[in-house]
């Protein structure tokens, strides 16, 4: 079967022999797999990555344990968590510290024409969401991440600072959750696509300043935390989304002149996002910039690299079982 594999900076697609399936695992066949920004770092030696990656996707179960899940379109939560840990126990496998992350940390990823996950990750995916809308799950689930750790009166205003996937998917998340949302970004045909769904958007340059008391920084830059701090106000709350590889400077003074709290942001559960992948004011086609066949993944990469590029979907549906 066709793999990706991530080594040295380097996209290869090899052929490699089928994963064994490990007992309560599934054996899934990818249909669509979606590149992220942690894909971009991973190939940038991040986590000192090499080996199969990808961990946003939509699947075919090919073979399970449960014989009811045999051939459903799912989608799945990355994590591997042990399940008896204390972070288990109380339902955080995502913080479990002896995870294993799918396409991340030690368990080969989903760019690949079959894949391996535990069956208690799968989520079955409802019959009217199309694939390309599922591939989203992920990073949505990451989005509505910010409301279960932040409990933001409704109604409130919310700004957020960068228009990439991630911004743009907090944005229009927070939207539906009935926020009044102010997305700053840079490119004008991003910030088109919230602006349709109702979101007031600004080309970020002089933000005001100490005027939120919620913001989400997503630009993906080391210069982000400094503006978002800028544009809270006093007792305010800075939720960090943007995962950019390395340190950054910051002078803490403002943060602690004017007592911000800052919270780090991750990954998400699946539960709140896929109730949101039919709404009609998310607009993920509309995020989905190319597409190309599992074999060009390379050229997917490199795409996907490019300045104000949103997804970039792999596409591996018309392969053949047994492949
Ligand atoms: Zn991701
Ligand atoms: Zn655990």
């Amino acid at each position: 079967m066709l793999a990706v594999h991530l080594e040295n900076g380097a996209v290869t697609v090899r052929e490699v022999p089928m994963p064994r399936r490990p007992p309560g695992h599934a054996l899934l066949r990818l249909l669509v797999g979606g590149i992220c920004n942690t894909d971009l770092e991973l190939r940038r030696g991040y986590y000192g990555f090499s080996g199969t990656p990808g961990h946003e996707f939509v699947a075919e179960v090919a073979e399970a344990d449960s014989p009811s899940l045999t051939g459903r379109r799912v989608v799945g939560e990355i994590n591997l968590a042990c399940g008896d840990c204390e972070w288990c126990r109380k339902g955080l496998g995502r913080h479990c510290p002896r995870r294993t992350v799918l396409g991340i940390v030690q368990h080969p990823g989903a760019f690949a024409e079959y894949f391996t996950l535990p069956e208690g990750n799968l989520r079955a995916v409802a019959e009217g969401i199309s694939s390309e809308r599922a591939v989203f799950t992920e990073p949505l689930a990451a989005a509505c991440e910010i409301l279960e750790q932040v409990p933001i009166p409704r109604g409130e205003t919310v700004a957020v600072l960068g228009d990439g996937k991630l911004g743009l998917l907090v944005a229009l998340v927070l939207n539906v959750h009935g926020y009044a949302v102010r997305l700053f970004g840079r490119h004008e045909e991003k910030l088109r696509i919230a602006a349709r769904a109702g979101i007031e958007t600004q080309v970020a340059d002089g933000q005001p300043e100490a005027r939120f008391g919620w913001v989400v920084e997503a630009t993906g830059n080391p210069e982000g935390l400094r503006l978002a701090a800028a544009m809270t106000r006093p007792r305010g709350t800075v939720i960090l989304k943007s995962t950019v590889a390395g340190a950054i400077s910051l002078d803490a003074a403002p943060i602690v002149v004017n007592e911000i709290t800052l919270v780090g942001s991750r990954c998400g559960r699946f539960e709140e996002a896929l109730p949101l992948l039919g709404h009609g004011l998310i607009p993920l086609e509309e995020m989905i910039s190319a597409r190309y066949p599992l074999g060009e993944a390379a050229e997917a990469f490199d795409h996907a690299g490019r300045r104000g590029t949103l997804k970039v979907l792999l596409d591996a549906g018309s392969t053949p079982a047994g492949g």
